[in-house]
């Protein structure tokens, strides 16, 4: 039996004083993160050159601060404790190189907090969600929790439109066989059509998508025009908020229905261990590689192919996978603007489509390898 994790997300709905409250512990927790990260970065500062030292250095803790800020008692402290944790893992990646130090969380951020489940300080009832310092709050549950999936975790979440959620981090036991792996396909990521795969089929995101998400540029670039500040600059930033968010659901709907169809017909599926932030900055794509949403159809093909036994099978990013010929396995260079392979052994095909051959077949030779 291994253990498997599953979010439930519903909309939640506080009332005044709960919104009130809401508001309070957002800003406590983006307080405290703010507090403890200045402390470590005038540490780190000081002994910039002495990692061990700093390695050692004790972590502050969001109690110290109580004292000299009471307001913190009025909030959730299982919150303010993960605020802890988080930033915790953010200076681990930044000393193990992963990423780039930690940076102060202002108001535009997100507005979110982690709660944890302790004695029944959360419930689902009736329609409502019972949570810490705040008692029932009323969600629109559209879907149940089965029985035996307990509750571990809740993130609550309010959007630039003003909307709030709920995340309920749920954790079952399961028992999942490997596997017998026959059918497999690579895939090879591309800009625009976000893959396409060793069958030459491309992902390509809906039709309503590029409408939408052409909306929301005409959208920006009228907010763009507007006095900051001004009442018509507010309404048209609502807009904006409004737009973006029905893209960001729309994407994500569609990379949870491609991954899921990969996921029920192939045994294994073959990526390339991509760096997107590295990427983005070497080809000069800037924002276009995150907001194709790669990052996040490669998390849910991962956890839809392990919840099955299957596999996803990440080849070094340094694999030729666009110079090689998948016919006679001859290398010739490419350049970007380059649409179609041509070797001289006679194989014509689409630049990305035996890309994507090649991922396969290297997935094929490490799975055989395993
Ligand atoms: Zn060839």
């Amino acid at each position: 039996m291994t253990k498997q994790n599953k979010a439930f997300k519903f909309r939640l709905f506080p009332n005044k004083e709960q919104a009130v409250l809401l508001a309070k512990t957002f800003g406590c927790v983006r307080f405290v993160y703010n507090k403890m990260l200045a402390e470590r970065k005038e540490t780190y500062v000081k002994f910039k050159d002495d990692k061990e030292i700093l390695k050692k250095e004790k972590f502050p803790t969001p109690a110290k601060y109580k004292g000299e800020f009471p307001f913190l008692k009025e909030v959730d402290s299982l919150a303010l404790a993960n605020a802890q944790i988080n930033l915790q893992t953010a200076y681990k990646n930044f000393f193990e190189g992963n990423a780039e130090f930690p940076k102060y969380k202002n108001r535009k951020a997100k507005q979110s907090y982690t709660t944890n489940l302790v004695n029944g300080n959360i419930e689902l009832k009736d329609g409502h969600i019972k949570l810490p310092k705040l008692k029932f709050v009323k969600i629109k549950q559209h879907r149940e929790i089965p029985e035996n999936y307990k509750l571990k975790s809740c993130t609550i979440s309010r959007t630039k439109s003003g909307k709030y959620y709920v995340s309920v981090l749920t954790e079952y036991e399961k028992e999942i066989k490997p596997k017998t792996i026959e059918n497999v396909i690579g895939l090879d990521f591309a800009m625009a059509e976000l893959y396409v795969s060793s069958e030459n089929e491309k992902a390509n995101y809906p039709h309503y998508y590029r409408v939408m998400s052409d909306k929301l540029a005409k959208a920006q670039r009228i907010l763009a025009k507007r006095k900051k500040g001004s009442e018509r600059w507010n309404k048209q930033r609502l807009v904006v908020a409004k737009l973006h968010e029905k893209v960001a659901n729309q994407r994500k709907n569609f990379l949870h229905l491609k991954s899921k169809e990969l996921a029920s017909y192939f045994d294994a599926v073959v990526i390339e261990d991509l760096n997107m932030k590295g990427m983005s900055q070497a080809l000069h794509f800037g924002k276009s590689v995150h907001d194709n949403g790669w990052g996040m159809f490669t998390t849910f093909l991962a956890y839809k192919l392990k919840e099955q036994g299957k596999q996803l099978v990440k080849i070094d990013k340094w694999f030729p996978s666009t110079k090689k010929c998948s016919c006679c396995g001859a290398e010739n260079p490419m350049k970007l603007s380059e649409r179609t392979y041509n070797c001289s052994c006679g194989y014509v095909a689409g630049r990305d489509y035996n890309s994507a051959i090649n991922i396969k077949n290297e997935g094929i030779r490490l799975l055989a390898l395993a």
